[in-house]
């Protein structure tokens, strides 16, 4: 199991550190560590996480040699193929970033919101979902275990917009996993006020994921009652400023949206300079008030991707689950092959997954970890994709 091959330090400006991977230079930011030229490094999302010893290095890319170069040449032969939309932008996505792809761990530790949005299984009305929080330890401890045996290098720690969850509390877990094990840590824990991320990110958290979810105003306000998209950018905006990096996006097929809406989507994505983009259907949930409207079609979420790709030659693209709850466990491969080159594997345990109702079958309970984390890299080498750091 790896999601994350090192690399070598080969030039340093200030911040700025190129970092070479099997003669494939990357650029990615570094905040917290000394370097010299010739350090071996791990980065996730164009951000250096740790640095290693030589030695561990070299054990890590000598099993990895003879693989990395077999899945360049895959992925070559399935990007070749061109034709249709989905085809040009997987070339595209071969071309500028070639075969790298990023996998995150997240951990969904409460299912509490404060929100009435109306899409969401989670919303506060809901009143038939069990709900639960994990204590600050024991997110610190799966998260430990995520990144030291599990062998994940970024973290996404998500929850409702559960305010129980104090700023203490939140600065407890993220020191509390960054002091043991750095990694590049996301925070996915929505409008908290911005005092508080400030003090995440003292604490050691560099990633945001914070989606708009659309760009049509008067949409926004329909399905998020009581907030506003410019709040909502305003805080994206000074996230970012503060040093950040940003993982956004928005809901394909919401229902009221039209084709403009998802040009739109795709351009404020881009324009907001984020660091990867997070976009999926929109799954309608029973208890929601949006349980009788229609699902998008598979063939609009992958068309959607491609163009995200298409408009954006260079940006990560995360393929949500939401997508594979679309595709019927194909939607992460057809994702992947439309432009996408990123994943998340849900780390959450089962007795708390169960409850992270956001849509039907969301949760992929019952899959044992182990199973669905081989399963991932199985796909990912099934494509010819590699877990090299996709650089700033
Ligand atoms: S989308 Fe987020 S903020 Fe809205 S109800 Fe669901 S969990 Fe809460």
């Amino acid at each position: 199991m790896c999601y994350a091959i090192p690399g070598k330090v080969t030039r340093i400006n200030k911040k700025i550190i190129s970092v070479d991977y099997f003669g494939e230079e990357r650029k990615a930011r570094n905040d917290f560590y000394r370097l010299k030229k010739g350090d071996y490094v791990y980065a996730q999302g164009g951000f250096i996480v740790s640095r290693i010893s030589e030695k561990e290095a070299k054990a890590t890319l000598d099993t990895w040699q003879e693989l990395f170069f077999k899945l360049k040449e895959r992925d070559l032969r399935f990007s070749e193929k061109s034709g249709n939309l989905r085809k040009a932008a997987n070339r595209l996505r071969q071309k500028k970033s070639g075969n790298s792809c990023c996998v995150h761990g997240i951990i969904e530790f409460s299912n509490y919101c404060r929100n009435d949005c109306l899409y969401c299984g989670l919303r506060h009305s809901n009143c038939s979902l069990t709900r639960y929080r994990m204590m600050p330890g024991e997110i610190v401890d799966l998260a430990n275990f995520s990144i030291d045996k599990l062998k994940f290098k970024a973290l996404v720690l998500q929850s409702g917009e559960d305010t129980w969850y104090t700023e203490e509390k939140l600065v407890k877990v993220v020191k509390g996993i960054f002091k043991r094990n750095p990694a590049l840590l996301i925070l996915s824990i929505g409008e908290r006020n911005f005092k508080i991320y400030e003090r995440l990110y003292r604490a050691g958290a560099r990633a945001a994921l914070l989606r708009f979810e659309t760009s049509n105003e008067a949409l926004y306000r329909k399905m998020r009652p009581g907030h506003s998209l410019k709040e909502r950018l305003e805080l994206i905006k000074k996230l970012r400023k503060l040093g950040y990096l940003i993982m956004t996006g928005f809901l394909i097929g919401l229902p009221g949206e039209n084709n403009k809406d998802l040009l739109n989507d795709i351009k404020l994505t881009a324009s907001l300079k984020t660091d990867m983009f997070s976009f999926g259907p929109f799954i309608p949930h029973p208890k929601t008030p949006l349980g009788n409207e229609p699902l998008p079609s598979l063939d609009k979420s992958l068309d959607t991707i491609a163009r995200a790709r298409l408009m954006n030659p260079e940006a990560k693209i995360l393929v949500t689950t939401a997508l594979e709850a679309l595709g019927k466990n194909k939607g992460l491969k057809l994702g992947l092959l439309s432009g996408g080159n990123s994943l998340m594997v849900n780390v959450t345990p089962d007795k708390y997954k169960r409850f992270y109702d956001l849509y039907p079958d969301h949760s992929g309970v019952g899959l044992d970890l182990k199973k669905k984390i081989d399963a991932t890299l199985k796909l990912l080498y099934s494509l010819g994709r590699a877990p090299v750091d996709l650089g700033l």
